[in-house]
């Protein structure tokens, strides 16, 4: 909490106003690129929230702040990814924006995997603009910097070689033009035609055509495009992953080209490391493992997605714990938000695992639990039963899993018991009513057991087994307390 009192924003961590005060003076342009080759997954998420962070950083301190994601559809498909059909091997080499939907219900495979991340975006409610690379090249956005590029193309091959240590061909281009055919990969530029936005190119096979760069008859090849984009967006801050920024890397040879052909300053920029899941390693959709950003939205609210995904310092690796350290989580994040007495998310979980989708019930069981407070607004208490709900089912480790058993169960159950806990449970029973909160069951429970003799253990086990088949649960006191009473009454008289 801060001194007044107020909330800490989320959206704005102290890491992220440090870069932001090593950024010059704006108009700002913050720039965020993803490959939509294939789904968008939890850890690119990472990317594009690292530089939101930056972009609030500075639009609070007033600049003036243009954020953009640049999905790269243009880009050629290049290798045929988890789940797309062999067939698909025709289309290597084509614009991801020109190949159809392996699926069918987008207009093309670059929108496939790009719609559903631009939802999670505007479920976050994030002030972005989502640019598809094949229209800027269209709308002849790049033109005048393909241009140059052309133009500069021996020293823009000089700085590549220079910087991977390979030797680029004679007739290398900057320049990939797309052929009659569709593919953009393996053709030879011949000519820059002069006074024209065209280049004259050998075919697939060898006849001469001609493609316009000013209506996206092709692109720029990669690193290029990376410092060409700077220049043609103006572009003054951007993230990159470590696979980019190593030595001989596409950062590297990107500032290069951007300070001695484009005439443009390096953007500033940011390093992050991946995020991985916990127990299955980095986060890759070519790996197989894929987690959406709408699965975490079905799991807690776009602020805790930003602050999971981040973690404390985004410069650092960090693996995502959706299992048994989620609730934890859950309790920082909304204790950090200044939430006041929030009802601990096990206890949210326990309530709506048992209640199911029935937001009256699970208020009066909050109520007679003690969390008066949580039940007054049905419509947040419906939302947060939702994100309980969806990670018992999708995330929660087996003994967090559980569900009140039928009276009929609880007395198949009730035949591994001994008399003694027979006795007690009935014990309870009799003693059992709406006027007892969760501390007030909970000392029932204790006290009938002392009182008979009973270990508190066994007690205790013949509860959880009658009401849930188990021998362990949650806090006994409050859970119990949240059901009607005539409910456990009819389970605890066997
Ligand atoms: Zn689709």
């Amino acid at each position: 909490m801060t001194e007044a009192g107020t909330r800490i924003p989320t959206r704005v961590p102290e890491w992220a106003r440090k870069v932001a005060e090593g950024l010059g003076g704006g108009p700002h342009v913050v720039v965020s690129g993803i490959s939509v080759s294939g789904n968008i997954h939890a850890g690119n998420l990472r990317e594009v929230l690292v530089a939101e962070a930056v972009a609030e950083a500075l639009r609070e301190r007033g600049e003036r702040v243009r954020f953009i994601f640049h999905a790269d559809t243009i880009d050629p498909l290049r290798k045929i990814a988890p789940g797309i059909p062999e067939s698909y091997e025709e289309f290597i080499g084509h614009s991801l924006s020109r190949v159809p939907d392996p699926e069918g219900c987008h207009v093309s495979y670059a929108e496939h995997f790009l719609a559903p991340f631009e939802e999670a975006l505007r479920e976050m409610d994030m002030d972005i603009e989502v640019l598809r690379s094949h229209e800027l090249y269209e709308r002849g956005v790049y033109t005048e910097v393909t241009r140059e590029a052309l133009d500069r193309t021996e020293d823009l091959r000089l700085i590549l070689q220079d910087v991977t240590n390979r030797k680029m061909p004679g007739h290398w281009s900057p320049f990939s033009p797309r052929s009659s055919s569709g593919k953009l990969t393996g053709m030879r530029v011949l000519e820059h035609v002069p006074g024209r936005t065209s280049v004259v190119f050998a075919g697939e096979d060898g006849f001469e055509e001609a493609a316009d760069y000013s209506k996206g008859e092709g692109k720029l090849g990669w690193r290029v495009e990376l410092a060409a984009r700077w220049k043609a967006l103006g572009v003054t801050f951007e993230p990159f992953g470590k696979d980019h920024t190593t030595s001989g890397g596409s950062t590297e040879t990107a500032d290069r080209m951007a300070r001695e052909v484009f005439g443009y300053p390096v953007p500033g920029r940011y390093e992050y490391e991946w995020i991985g899941l916990k127990g299955r390693g980095d986060m890759s959709s070519s790996r197989g493992i894929v987690l959406l950003p709408k699965d975490l939205l079905r799991i807690m609210p776009p602020d805790a997605v930003r602050r999971i995904i981040l973690g404390r310092d985004p410069a650092r690796r960090f693996d995502l714990d959706l299992g048994e350290g989620f609730p934890r989580f859950m309790d920082e994040f909304r204790a950090e938000g200044g939430w006041e007495h929030p009802v601990p998310f096990i206890h949210l979980v326990t309530v709506a695992q048992t209640v199911g989708e029935n937001v009256d019930a699970a208020a009066g069981m909050l109520s007679r639990g003690g969390y008066e407070r949580a039940a007054r607004n049905p419509e947040e208490l419906a939302r947060w039963l939702a994100y309980a709900r969806n990670w018992a089912r999708e995330w929660a480790p087996e003994g967090m899993k559980i569900g009140l058993l039928s009276p009929e169960e609880s007395r198949e159950l009730a035949a591994g018991l001994d008399d003694d806990q027979r006795d007690y449970l009935a014990a309870v029973a009799g003693e059992i009513g709406p006027d007892l909160d969760g501390d007030g069951v909970q000392d029932l429970l204790y006290s009938t057991a002392v009182g008979r003799g009973l270990k508190p253990k066994r007690a205790f086990a013949a509860v959880y087994k009658v009401l849930l088949g188990k021998t362990s649960g949650p806090k006994a006191g409050p859970f119990i307390a949240g059901l009607p009473p005539e409910e456990v009454r009819r389970r605890f008289r066997l």
